[in-house]
């Protein structure tokens, strides 16, 4: 099957050019940020990290029709001239839909415009999307008005929402809400979801646990507030029972009972590959609690907690619990609590210190073991997160 991969722009490919080579397939999909750039709009195509692989294919359920040509392409609606774009080549595949399927498997929707979106999306065929990202730097009413859309990905195996805005206060916000999870009812493949900033969730996750209807394997809740009753849902919901990634990246947990961590941990700990607790409020007594819960995760290949406030001790009893760990290759620590004065200014000489005594425990436990210490914030960027610290050897 002849396949076509293109770096050029699409404008320059014309359909006289298409049929006389015989083309089959016509990827436009990781063909690179500058492509992309030229005409979907999008800036922020970044290469994915290892659980963001990319979703299964399984050409099973998202079946093609028997149409003699396949595009392949990845939409981001953004801005009017991507939109523009996009309406054209829609609208040109439209009319020879007999003997082409324009297949999306991944779709990003940034752009405020509901019309518009409307109007694209009318010409995808909603079936074949794998991964959809909602970042709508809007309300939570807005959601509803997506509501409809997602429910007719039924194929979407990951989900992201972003930039969404807002509590929910007022009853319109609540309807949306509701109408928007009684959707991801619907998502029978879902295996991923990820909420970054969600403000809407304080209180609100186990309305959308409940609406799972899958076995997930990654769950990502970053930057929100979150009670400790949505918590206690995530530890009991059944879905996260083959968890790969927990990320509560910047969700403050400070004041939050160590057992509901510990808890939590005990339900994925025989899948558990990437645990981020980074700028959790995380202190000595919680991490002390998930100890125990942490050196029985036997799959465990990442492990960040920086940016909490953690002491020399509770580090070094940390190092020797991951120790047995065998799959574990990626470790980022918060500079040990030590390093920084009564007033939270970073003693440079003493973290050095410090670090010198946690790379002889290492030593001690024989294995060669690489991890990371930064201090947060960072002393070279002011970054809370930042890898501008090198790795003992
Ligand atoms: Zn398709
Ligand atoms: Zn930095």
């Amino acid at each position: 099957m002849p396949v076509f991969s293109t770096k050029f722009g699409l404008s320059s490919l014309q359909p006289h050019q298409i049929w006389r080579c015989k083309l089959r397939v016509l990827d436009l999909r990781n063909t690179g940020q500058d492509f992309w750039n030229m005409w979907s709009g999008d800036m922020d195509h970044v290469p994915s990290s290892s659980l963001m692989a990319p979703v299964a294919e399984d050409m099973s359920r998202t079946k093609h029709p028997l149409t003699p040509l396949v595009i392949y392409i990845e939409l981001c609606l953004k801005t009017k001239t991507s939109i523009k774009f996009l309406t054209y080549l829609l609208r040109w595949v439209e009319q020879r839909k007999a003997s082409m399927h324009l297949c999306c498997k991944k779709i990003k929707i940034i752009s405020r415009s509901r019309e518009n979106i409307k109007k694209i999306l009318s010409m995808v065929k909603l079936n074949c999307v794998q991964e959809v990202e909602l970042s709508l730097t809007q309300k939570v009413s807005t959601l509803a008005k997506f509501a409809s859309l997602l429910g007719k990905m039924r194929n979407v195996q990951r989900l992201l929402l972003s930039q969404i805005h807002g509590s929910v206060t007022e009853e319109q916000d609540h309807q949306a809400l509701l109408q928007f999870t009684s959707q991801i009812l619907r998502l029978q493949y879902l295996r991923d979801l990820r909420m970054a900033g969600p403000s809407f969730l304080e209180g609100r996750l186990n309305q959308i646990l409940r609406c799972l209807k899958t076995s997930l394997y990654n769950i990502s809740i970053t930057n929100c507030l979150l009670t400790e009753s949505d918590l206690t849902h995530l530890s009991q919901c059944w879905n996260i029972c083959q968890l790969k990634g927990l990320n509560l990246n910047g969700v403050t947990l400070t004041n939050f009972r160590a057992e509901l961590l510990q808890v939590l941990l005990e339900k994925v700990a025989g899948t558990l590959e990437e645990l981020d607790l980074n700028l959790c409020g995380i202190m000595d007594f919680h991490l002390m609690a998930i100890l125990p819960v942490l050196s029985s995760c036997s799959q465990l290949r990442v492990l960040s907690l920086c940016g909490n406030l953690i002491s020399m001790t509770v580090l070094e009893s940390l190092l020797r619990h991951t120790d047995g760990l065998s799959a574990l290759s990626l470790e980022l620590y918060p500079a040990p609590r030590e390093s920084y004065s009564s007033l939270g200014i970073l003693h440079q000489e003493r973290l050095a210190q410090l670090k010198a005594e946690l790379w002889e425990i290492l030593t001690d436990l024989g294995c060669p073991r690489k991890i990371w210490v930064s201090p947060s914030p960072c002393p070279h960027c002011g970054e809370d997160m930042c890898y501008h610290l090198s790795p003992n050897a």
